[in-house]
């Protein structure tokens, strides 16, 4: 049972963030790693932790620079690394490949892990929490709950995912268009370790095959130690019925023998996936939006994981300074907003690369890219690194342009 009201003058905590996946829990650890005091509770609609969440779970390994308290904890939650991805033309006919290093988790393991890690912090969670409203007083913010239960906060943070009922009930966004998110499914295909080895080798190449059957989206195929994650993504006002595309694409992967013919369609997920760079405005009467909810997720690969992390570390900076401070003003709570837009950015360069992914150009693109080492460079950046470089060096749209323009006029435009 969480939170008996301590006085009526009194909030019942400092700090209430809901939802337990990557952002929620990065925020609660990185706020009690610098402000140990706080009196931080998570709730989560979830029964219990380890919980499933349909994900293709792969993040890049620059994670460790975000995050060096990961670093040397990799047995906990990391299943296997790759350190190859291969784009695949949309007609098929051409790769290019490019040196990367991915590291694949389980999100039931992995979700698990970072819960424990905010546990150990000191935060309390609360499972079986549906939260139904959130609503801001002038003292505090006040947090609804399924079950009738009410609690208070001095600040609440909105992690509660791509269908965030706190970005809708605050105010700070009415929720995703169609065409602002993906539709996707996916699987994990359970698998002999043996067959992974054989048929990937020991690099175990990540693959993306861009609009797969003309959808606008991809599909991907990650292998790990025991399991090969397959999955669809495209724009959800796209009138197709994923499955059906789900389907061709097994057929396919299984004629590549990239998947054993023993592989079936039972227990394919959904879920969906904001791919439009953040909200406008992130936070407001003391409540704040991290993660999918306020989406951190890379338009051009849908990766949000380690996005949504950083957003949550942000946050924390923000939560620690203004409770120090006891200033929930929005001036004061913008702070936020200034961190993540100097930080993480609004992805526009990851917009243009989504572009170049959705053109009926794309084909010529990989096909210039398997004669071209930029490319194939860029290519790996494109799979691992934030757009700003913030594990790394900046993808740079003018420099691979010019890429693009130099590899057609020298000597390899001649053969295509
Ligand atoms: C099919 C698919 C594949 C993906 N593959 C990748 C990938 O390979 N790599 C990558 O980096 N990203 C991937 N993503 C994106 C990634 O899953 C998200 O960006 C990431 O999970 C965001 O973390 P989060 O903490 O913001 O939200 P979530 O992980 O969605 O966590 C939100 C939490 O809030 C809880 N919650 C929701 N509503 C409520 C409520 N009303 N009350 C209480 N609790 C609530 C949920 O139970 C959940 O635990 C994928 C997404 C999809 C859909």
């Amino acid at each position: 049972m969480v939170g008996a009201r301590m006085t009526s003058q009194q909030s019942d905590y400092d700090v209430i963030i809901v939802g337990a996946g990557p952002a929620g829990t990065t925020t609660a650890k990185c706020l009690l790693d610098q402000r140990p005091e706080t009196r931080v509770l998570i709730l989560d609609k979830a029964h219990q932790f380890p919980r499933q969440k349909p994900c293709g779970g792969y993040i890049g390994a620059e994670i460790f620079n975000a995050f060096p308290y990961l670093q040397g904890n990799e047995a906990y939650f990391v299943e296997s690394e790759s350190n190859h991805g291969i784009l695949h033309s949309p007609d098929l006919r051409y790769q290019v490949g490019g040196r990367t290093r991915m590291l694949g988790v389980l999100r039931e393991t992995f979700d698990a892990y970072l819960v424990g890690l905010a546990q150990q912090a000191g935060t309390q969670i609360g499972t079986r929490s549906r939260v139904i409203d959130v609503k801001s007083e002038q003292h505090q913010v006040k947090v609804e709950l399924s079950d009738k239960r009410s609690l208070t906060a001095k600040v609440v943070v909105g992690a509660d995912g791509a269908a965030s009922i706190v970005g809708r009930r605050s105010g700070l966004h009415s929720g995703w268009q169609s065409h602002e998110i993906c539709k996707t499914v996916v699987k994990e295909f359970t698998v002999e370790p043996e067959y992974i080895l054989d048929q990937y080798g020991p690099d175990r190449p990540i693959h993306l095959f861009l609009q797969f059957n003309q959808i606008p989206g991809y599909a991907w195929v990650f292998p790990k130690a025991y399991q090969i994650n397959v999955g669809l993504g495209c724009f959800a006002d796209t009138p197709t019925r994923l499955i059906d595309y789900f389907r061709l694409l097994v057929r396919l992967l299984k004629e590549k023998e990239m998947l054993p013919e023993s592989a079936t369609l039972t227990g394919v997920e959904a879920g969906i996936c904001p791919t439009v760079g953040p909200i406008g405005t992130t936070q407001r009467k003391r409540i704040l939006l991290v993660g999918d909810a306020a989406g951190f997720v890379s338009p051009s690969t849908g990766a949000g994981i380690v996005p949504g992390m950083v957003s949550g570390k942000l946050a924390a900076q923000t939560l620690a300074e203004a409770l120090d401070h006891q200033r929930f003003d929005d001036a004061f709570l913008h702070r936020y907003q200034i961190r993540w837009e100097n930080t993480i950015g609004r992805f526009n360069t990851e917009l243009m690369i989504q572009r170049i992914f959705l053109t009926r150009w794309c084909n010529l693109f990989i096909r210039i890219g398997e004669h071209d080492e930029g490319i194939r460079k860029f290519v790996a950046a494109t799979q691992t690194k934030d757009p700003r470089g913030y594990y790394g060096r900046e993808t740079n749209i003018f420099e691979l342009l010019l890429r693009v323009f130099w590899a057609l006029i020298k000597g390899p435009f001649g053969r295509l």
